[in-house]
């Protein structure tokens, strides 16, 4: 097994190397997957988007009744020393808060002026995640049905099916699976937001409770609108997909990424189209700028 270096991470208010970390076989997180987190990019050692990050984990957090044991500003800065101390220059920063340990394994929610959440917090060093070969190539996606539960607007770590879809993207021979409902409609990727460009416009699907609100989204709708591109939020089926100029997803770790196959079809000229390509670089650019 290929290894990363011993890490230091992040556990419930101790910074301590990766091997010594502990979180109790009772913890909520381990038992019942009741616990959320986020994805921090890291580009030139600095954070991408933090503040939509801690934004959606206050709602994730609110939505199910999860009182933060830590602060935003607290957040922030372990983010930037688990950074520091383990030297990412490119990377991520993964973050976890689950309901905590009650002691025993019970389906009620514990008291939380009893038993506070667990915080565990990450990196993963990814040289290169900018610079990165997939993009200038494009990747290849399969439909698979949508068949996760229905608040897909929280960000849980309740990631079996998307798991198993990557692994039936894996089989089929190809890089990632978009989530498809009743008459071919797409919802999202497994991990990230799905989009087309068909007459020149880009459409993804609107805000709801079906997909995840993508903070990679709402910045790359922005951009897209500040450069007058025009944006269309409405559902898209796989078929339109498959017909479209291009299609591309956004998530915090790959950015923006042009989607050339669909289900074993060509996407326009097959390779990765002018729109995905320039909102990459805008993205990448003006992230990097506003990084902290
Ligand atoms: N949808 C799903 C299902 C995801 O898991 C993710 C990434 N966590 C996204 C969309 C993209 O969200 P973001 O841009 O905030 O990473």
């Amino acid at each position: 097994m290929n290894r990363p270096a011993s890490r230091i991470v992040y556990v419930n208010g101790d910074y301590v190397p990766e091997d010594e970390a502990k979180v109790s076989v009772f913890d909520r997180g381990f038992l019942m997957a009741d616990a959320v987190y986020e994805v921090t990019s890291v580009l030139d050692g600095r954070l991408i988007d933090f503040p939509g990050h801690a934004a959606r984990l206050a709602r994730s957090m609110a939505e199910l009744d999860m009182e933060s044991p830590v602060t935003e500003a607290e957040l922030l800065a372990i983010h930037r020393e688990l950074v520091a101390r383990n030297g990412i220059d490119e990377g991520l920063v993964y973050l976890q808060i689950t309901r905590g340990n009650p002691g025993d394994r019970d389906f009620a929610f514990p008291d939380p002026a009893r038993v506070k959440g667990s915080v565990v917090l990450f990196t993963q060093s990814k040289p290169g995640l900018a610079d990165s070969p997939a993009a200038k190539a494009g990747i290849k996606v399969i439909g698979i049905p949508d068949i996760r539960w229905g608040r897909r607007d929280i960000k849980t770590v309740q990631l079996l099916y998307p798991s198993m879809g990557k692994m039936m993207a894996k089989k089929a021979g190809v890089d990632d699976a978009w989530f498809t409902e009743e008459g071919g409609v797409v919802t999202e990727g497994t991990s990230n937001n799905a989009y087309i460009v068909t007459d020149g416009r880009i459409v993804t699907r609107q805000l709801s409770a079906d997909i995840l609100h993508g903070i990679t989204r709402a910045a790359v709708l922005r951009f897209a609108r500040e450069a007058q591109m025009v944006v269309e939020e409405r559902p898209f089926t796989l078929d339109e997909a498959k017909a479209a100029e291009e299609a591309f997803v956004t998530s915090a770790s790959a950015f923006v990424m042009p989607v050339v196959e669909i289900d074993g079809a060509a996407i326009g000229t097959g390779r990765p189209g002018p729109v995905a390509t320039r909102l990459r670089e805008i993205y990448l650019e003006e992230s990097r700028r506003a990084a902290m």
